[in-house]
């Protein structure tokens, strides 16, 4: 036995899920890996019908073989989505062989589909742990931090955009109120006054021409008198 076991390449190790099978040895695509045995269970018969555990296998509608038993090695190979080996059914032969589907390195794990209705009844209630689920969960996870963080972003765009205009706002009526009181100073209040006060003091310099007017008005007076007495002269 030891040596049969020495040829053997795979050992029991610890996986994802508790034990699996690893490969120690490379295994060629198609290669017989390790037989899948035990009792087989007649359904047919009551006793054979009520045994229950998570090792049945079953070959068809009657017959099931019993994988329990510690010297099924092949019993500690867990299921994958994507596996590497897969189940070879002989009906006819009541046998299970485990077969390699691809090229298996040494310390890669072993396993094969159990089957849509093994998956249903056992895995998907708790959640599949292969390597393919697993991939698709954290592929999953990535995506929803993304999407959580592209959100975030784009929130933090609209806040920053809307305290921008706010901003904006803020500053456009401050410039309003800014411009607004100075042209109502200089309307209402003194400098428009003093810009009348000057044309007043123009004013007094057309009021001083006015009395130039005055003077000359009274130079002609005199002339004016001179004038009548030309006018006599003349007459
Ligand atoms: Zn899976």
């Amino acid at each position: 036995m030891p040596a049969i076991s020495s040829h053997k390449p795979y050992r029991v190790g610890r996986s994802r899920t508790g034990l699996g099978l690893f490969a120690t040895r490379p295994i060629k695509k198609g290669a017989k890996i390790v037989r899948y045995f035990g009792p087989l269970l007649d359904s047919r018969k009551k006793k054979d019908d009520a045994i229950e555990n998570k090792y049945l296998f079953e070959l068809n509608g009657r017959w099931t073989i019993d994988g329990s038993i510690r010297k099924n090695i092949a019993r500690y190979i867990n299921h994958a989505c994507k596996p590497n080996a897969e189940s070879d059914v002989s009906v006819r032969k009541r046998k299970v062989v485990i077969r390699a589907i691809k090229k298996i390195e040494p310390g890669e794990e072993i396993n094969y589909d159990y089957g849509t209705d093994y998956f249903k009844a056992y895995l998907k209630p708790i959640g599949c742990k292969c390597d393919a689920c697993e991939k698709k969960r954290k592929k999953k996870r990535a995506e929803a931090r993304a999407e959580r963080l592209r959100l975030k972003a784009k929130a933090e765009r609209k806040a920053l955009k809307k305290a921008e205009k706010q901003a904006a706002k803020a500053r456009e009526k401050k410039a309003q109120t800014l411009n607004g009181k100075p042209t109502q100073t200089l309307n209402g209040n003194g400098k428009s006054r003093h810009v009348n006060g000057k044309p007043l003091n123009g004013h007094g310099g057309k009021s001083a021409a006015g009395r130039i007017i005055a003077a000359t008005s009274g130079i002609h007076v005199p002339a004016g008198d001179g004038q009548g007495g030309e006018n006599r002269a003349s007459a």
